[in-house]
């Protein structure tokens, strides 16, 4: 599993995602044989220490581009919540995507995998999206992160990998190497306990600020005014707790392609920053 996650070098050379492999502006690349393996997607390599890299953007000057990415938050406490009928999820916003043709990214946690098996198989085996981890159960990676419940140190790893697990078992076949942690909270100590899951933490240059927002015209206004190129955006999937987001989506979407704006997934900023020395070595 994310062992071969690792074969950076294998995915500049097969990936179609990957415009930015190599430098400068390289020439279309062959089409991969029916029989090539399937590629892998791009990840940065490790800090200097070893630490796992953090993504915050993808590059200023190679177009403009920007990632909208959407946390699918749920804690292991919420069941009762949901099964009281409170929506974590959010079919409609899903929907207007796939309307607008706009690529996300979902961050999802492995709780809201398991109670919502069905919509996190259809975003993840729907070529629109990329699915990646968010941890099992929201909880904090530091302490003092937005009041959350905290993973104890020994068990982080653990966590992203229960996570990845919740996800295939819902029928999510190949989530990304990518992990969000919850309320963006980490420090060096979360970094080196999550080196052997070899994840590319992401992180985002733009606050929607949807969480509790009950205005679209608020968020839309803070993501129009933030995007730059290579932006990453994070907003939410998650209705009952980010209400306004999928009609701020209807807005952020035309808004950004009138200035030009195409939208990628993670994946792709990932690759553009990555491209030459800055993705994870073979063979680790
Ligand atoms: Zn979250």
């Amino acid at each position: 599993m994310i062992t071969l996650l690792r074969r950076a070098t294998a995915v500049c050379a097969l990936s179609t995602a990957l415009a930015a492999c190599g430098a400068g502006r390289p020439p279309q690349p062959p089409s991969p044989p029916v029989s090539a393996p399937p590629s892998r997607p791009p990840t940065l390599a490790p800090g200097p220490t070893g630490l796992t890299p953090v993504f915050e953007h993808g590059p200023r000057t190679r177009g403009r581009t920007v990632a909208l990415t959407f946390d699918a938050d749920m804690t292991a406490g919420q069941g009762a919540r949901a099964a009281a009928g409170e929506r974590f999820d959010h079919p409609r916003l899903i929907s207007t995507l796939r309307a607008l043709q706009v690529p996300a990214t979902v961050f999802m946690t492995g709780r809201w995998a398991e109670q919502y098996p069905d919509q996190a198989r259809s975003i993840g085996r729907d070529p629109l999206f990329e699915v990646a981890n968010h941890s099992y159960s929201h909880y904090a990676y530091t302490p003092d992160c937005y009041g959350l419940p905290t993973v104890p140190e020994k068990r982080m790893r653990s966590d992203v990998e229960r996570a990845y697990a919740a996800l295939r078992k819902a029928g999510v076949t190949d989530p990304m190497p990518y992990f969000r942690f919850p309320g963006g909270c980490y420090d060096r100590r979360a970094l080196k306990a999550l080196t052997p899951a070899g994840v590319t933490a992401v992180q985002w240059d733009v606050v929607g600020g949807d969480a509790f927002e009950t205005d679209p015209e608020v968020v839309a206004r803070q993501v129009l005014d933030g995007v730059r190129p290579g932006s990453v955006v994070v907003l939410h999937c998650t209705r009952s707790a980010a209400p306004a987001t999928e009609r701020a989506v209807r807005s952020i979407v035309p808004g950004l392609r009138r200035e030009g704006f195409r939208f990628v997934k993670v994946s792709e900023l990932i690759g553009a920053a990555g491209s030459g020395a800055r993705t994870r070595p073979e063979g680790r």
